[in-house]
Parts: C-alpha cells; structure tokens; sequence
C-alpha cells in the first residue's frame, strides 16, 4: 500500500509556530487576568486599554469580551477596536497631535471623547467634532518613570483653564483633565501633584460655572521587569487617597489608561543565542549575541531603560558568570545590556533559546521593518 504525500503530512506534527526564532508569544489569557487585576484595583475607574502597547487583534478581542474600554491614537487603532467588536463609546482618542481629517473620521465612526492641549488642536475639534466632550491633558512630572514622557503632552495649568472654558464656549462638552506621569512609573505617590492640579481647574472653571467630570490619571502602572514593581493596589490607594484630599466630596469622574500593566506580562519573546564568544584572554564579561535585539522589538533597551528578565535551559543548575547582552545586526547601539548587571549560567551554549521575559508590550510593533535584513518581530497569540 502507498501513502500519499497528502496522508504522510496529515500524520506530520502541526509544526511549532513558536520554534522559529525570534517569536514574541503572546498569551491573551494573561492579558485578561491584567486587566481584571486593575480593574478590580480600580472599581470605580473606567479602564481604557492603551492600544499602542499591542495591537494584537486577538488581544483586543479578548479584551473588549472582558470589558475593557480602549485609548486610541488613530483611524487604525480605532478600527482595530470597533472590528474587534468595542463600542465607539467606549474609545477614548487620547492623542493630542491628531490630523483634520482624522478627527473627522473618528468622529464618523462614534467616537466623542478627545484628549487636546493647545489652542490650535482645540479649533481642529470644534470644527470636525462639534459637540464632542474633550479633556485637556496637563503637563506632568515623569520623575521616577523607566520610560518619561518629557514635555512633549500636556499644557500649564493656567492654560488649561483658558482652552477648557474656550471649548464650552465652542459648544464642545469641556469634560475634564488628563494628565501622564510617565510609563513605568515605580512611584505610587507621582500622581498626587497632577491630581492636586487637577482639582485645582476644577475649582477655577466651577467658580465660572463650567463643570469639569472626568480625571483621566493616564497609563504608567509598572510591571515586573528585572526590579520587581510594587503591587497595583498601592497605585489605587495613593490615587484614591489623593483624589480624596483635593476634591473632598465632589470627586470625579476617574478614568485610567493602563497599556504595558495590561500588555507586558503576557509576552515572552522566544530567541536563539547566535554567538556567545570574548574579546581577549583576559577575565572579562562573555559577550552573548541573540538573534533579537534594539531594532527586533527591544527597542526600550535604550538608555537600558527597560530591563528584561531572561531565562534559559540551564537555570537553577551550575555556576553563572556575567555577561554583555547584543543583538545580532551590525550597528553598535545594537548592545542590550552592557551597564546594567546580568549573569546567565555558564552552560550557556549557541544554539539554545532563552527567554525573554515580560515583553509583551512596546516590542513587536516597535520592530524595524528590515534593518540589515532581519525581518519584523512575528507574533503569535496564544489563548485567543
Ligand atoms: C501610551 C499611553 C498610555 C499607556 O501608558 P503605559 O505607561 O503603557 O500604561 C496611556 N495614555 C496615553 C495617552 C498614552 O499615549
């Protein structure tokens, strides 16, 4: 009896998607289990997804299933969602550098809630969004932050004020504040002096009977990377407490935007060690070469900013010694880790995968689209 190629390979193991190296796995069960931990840290948030940290339509499904309302940055991202299956008024356009065109898009499509924080954004707004609620996003202390935010969002106080009582007078619905403190913000007691200015608008544009709703306290919940997060209830108690200092018994309207909290833990990027090899005879560091690096995904490497736990086969047996952590294009800003201190075992071969823990946000759609020849981080989602 023959057998057909078409039987022989229906007998062949489902190849490995996860084999091929380097692959960002990411597990949308995990994801959830965030949100859920957030959300119920956060009970009388609204909890906006940030899409930016991972698009991944399977996890956006997921999350939109869950609950989850979302923050997005543009036609596409809110695409992704309303395919996804969320509803348009459960998107926030939380980008203040937003096209014409755009807003008029999102608007089209259901959106009403803006995020803006200049004169000229403002009028963009009341042009293509007419009666649509907008939150100005004040400027923020990323102090403690892994990853700042710089002053790139966000206006003073004062001016904030001015464009809020502008935009009621535009006939938009000026709803509220907005403020970042930076992502993976360590500090629980960061958000105070945004929340205290917060209160503070709300004061001034209530005396001239605009009534401000909604705080928006942003993204920048921290995850476990190398140096371990405190939990997220102490996010929630020390915003909750501040919320009850400065607005006593008028509180807002609370609303968070969590992305890597939400995103990071459920990716693990699988990669290959391609080289492991010294500089000279002398006592020095090994220098491991991956075939994952600064522009495969790991892109907040720079500066060492971000500091990924890695695992290997060998862990828990034998002696480990330090290293210096590459990646495998030929660009010298292409070292992952140099400064910062990492010993991996000194069974460590060419040719096994480590892991790359906790990389579930800001890395695949950071990926170059070609540097030097290395394609794109591939993702795929596990649990969808
Ligand atoms: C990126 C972003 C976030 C998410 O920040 P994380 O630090 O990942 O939580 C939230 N809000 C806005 C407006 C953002 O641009």
């Amino acid at each position: 009896m023959t057998v057909t190629a078409d039987e022989q390979a229906a007998h062949r193991p489902a190849p490995d998607p996860v084999a091929e190296t380097p692959c960002l796995v990411v597990d949308v069960a995990v994801a959830e289990a965030q949100y859920r931990r957030i959300a119920g840290a956060f009970p009388d948030a609204d909890v906006h997804y940030a899409v930016k940290a991972n698009p991944e339509p399977a996890l956006v499904r997921r999350l939109v299933a869950a609950g989850c309302r979302f923050d997005v940055a543009g036609p596409s991202e809110i695409d992704l969602c309303l395919d996804a299956g969320a509803d348009p008024s459960d998107l926030s356009y939380g980008n203040t550098i937003k096209k014409a065109p755009d807003i008029a898009y999102a608007y089209r499509r259901g959106v009403r809630l803006f995020a803006f924080d200049s004169w000229a954004e403002l009028d963009k707004l009341a042009i293509h969004a007419p009666d649509a609620s907008v939150i100005c996003r004040v400027l923020a202390s990323s102090r403690g932050a892994r990853w700042p935010l710089s002053r790139k969002f966000g206006c003073a106080p004062e001016m904030a004020v001015d464009l809020l009582r502008r935009a009621a007078r535009l006939g938009l619905d000026a709803a509220g504040i907005a403020f970042h403190v930076g992502s993976q913000q360590m500090t629980p007691a960061r958000w105070e002096p945004s929340i205290a200015i917060a209160a503070d608008v709300f004061a001034r544009l209530r005396a001239e009977g605009v009534n401000l709703r909604i705080l928006n306290a942003g993204g920048g919940f921290p995850v476990d990377y190398l140096a371990r997060a405190a939990p997220i209830q102490d996010y929630a108690a020390a915003i909750e407490e501040a919320l009850v200092r400065h607005f006593e018994f008028d509180q807002p309207e609370l609303m968070i935007e969590p992305g890597r909290y939400i995103a990071a833990p459920a990716g693990v990027l699988h990669t290959e060690v391609v080289l492991i090899s010294q500089k000279s005879y002398g006592i020095e560091p090994r220098w491991v070469y991956l075939d994952v690096g600064r522009f495969g995904g790991l892109a907040e490497t720079e500066g060492e900013a971000i500091q990924y736990r890695l695992t290997t086969p060998h862990d828990g047996s034998g002696r480990v010694g330090p290293v210096i952590v590459a990646g495998p294009t030929c660009d010298s800003v292409d070292v992952l880790y140099e400064r910062t201190r990492y010993d991996l075992p000194m069974d460590l071969r060419v040719g096994d995968i480590l892991r790359i823990e906790g990389t579930g946000a800001y890395t695949a759609t950071y990926a170059s689209v070609g540097f030097n020849g290395f394609p794109p981080l591939r993702t795929v989602c596990v649990n969808g």
